[in-house]
């Protein structure tokens, strides 16, 4: 049976014929869905907990499904990146992200970056490096005001390639961030290696401070080696104060999650700006 988080079950598990005719359905809509307008972009911002000011806002995507509602990306982005259509998707969100980045910074508020989130089939295609510069180029939204956001189990393959790309991303001026920290199959040693910026607590740590003592181990391991390394260090699913306040003790003061901020659509954004 399908396996479900939290203590729903289900009674009726789809047949693999079933499945897989749910499957050809979903990826013909996905097709159509990038022609028809019907994914967009939404925008968590990251706080600096000192200072409560938004620093920077991570792209989001979401596709409204005709007749289905909004699909969350866990639901699409897998069978996306199966099938290739990760490519395409993924240069949208990053030229709309940019775009919207650049408009904001035009209403005076230059300091906002943007957070893109790379799948692993979009890490490795060839052109990579070019398309982002492109996209840099085109939407004149300054390098160093785009983050991209890579998992660690893409960096532990292909390692001399991956350094490549990396060093030449950062040959660009954009930032590097390893999202979703500490849940790869990767030892710590690539880090050394690699020029990246910033590590991504996972909220999966986060969920269980301050009480569940080997998160905080895990959390507090993070944060010292982001200091001894020079790296920044960002929490990711921040819920509740405690959580908040057992990061901030520690030494870790950015943060992003529902406690400040849920994604917001880019309209709601400058608002949020303005009251943070
Ligand atoms: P992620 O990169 O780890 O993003 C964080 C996810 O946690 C987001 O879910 C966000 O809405 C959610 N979140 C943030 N704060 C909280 C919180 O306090 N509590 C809870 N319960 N959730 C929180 P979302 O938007 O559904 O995205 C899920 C995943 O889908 C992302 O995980 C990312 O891996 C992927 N994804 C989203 N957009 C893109 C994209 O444009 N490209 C690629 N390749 N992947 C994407
Ligand atoms: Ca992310
Ligand atoms: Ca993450
Ligand atoms: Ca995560």
């Amino acid at each position: 049976a399908k396996q479900l988080s939290g203590n729903r079950f289900q009674l009726y598990s789809p047949s693999q014929e079933e499945r897989g005719i749910e499957n050809v359905e979903l990826e013909n809509d996905l097709y159509k869905a990038l022609r028809n307008d019907e994914l967009n972009v939404v925008y968590q911002p990251k706080f600096n907990s000192k200072t409560n000011m938004i620093i920077g806002l991570e792209a989001l995507l979401r596709w409204n499904r005709p007749n289905k509602g909004v699909v969350r990306p866990q639901e699409f982005i897998p069978l996306a990146e199966e099938t290739g259509l990760i490519i395409p998707i993924g240069e949208w969100i990053l030229r709309k992200s940019c775009e919207q980045t650049k408009f904001w910074h035009n209403q005076g508020f230059p300091h906002l970056s943007v957070s893109v989130n790379l799948s692993p089939q979009q890490f490795n295609q060839e052109d990579l490096v070019n398309k982002v510069q492109l996209i840099l180029t085109e939407t004149q939204l300054p390098a160093a005001s785009l983050e991209l956001e890579l998992t660690e189990n893409l960096i532990i393959h292909n390692t001399e390639k991956t350094l490549a790309v990396i060093h030449n991303l950062k040959e660009l001026g954009v930032k590097i961030s390893i999202d979703d920290f500490g849940t790869g199959y990767s030892s710590l040693a690539y880090l050394k290696n690699f020029p990246v910026d910033t590590l991504k607590i996972d909220k999966t740590f986060i969920d269980g401070l301050p009480d569940n003592p080997n998160n905080a181990a895990i959390t507090n391991t993070v944060i010292t080696l982001a200091n001894s390394l020079q790296l920044e260090v960002i929490a990711e699913g921040v819920e509740k104060e405690e959580q908040l306040n057992y990061l901030t003790d520690h030494g870790c003061h950015l943060i992003q999650g529902f406690y400040y901020c849920r994604p917001l659509k880019p309209e709601d954004v400058i608002e949020r700006v303005h009251t943070s």
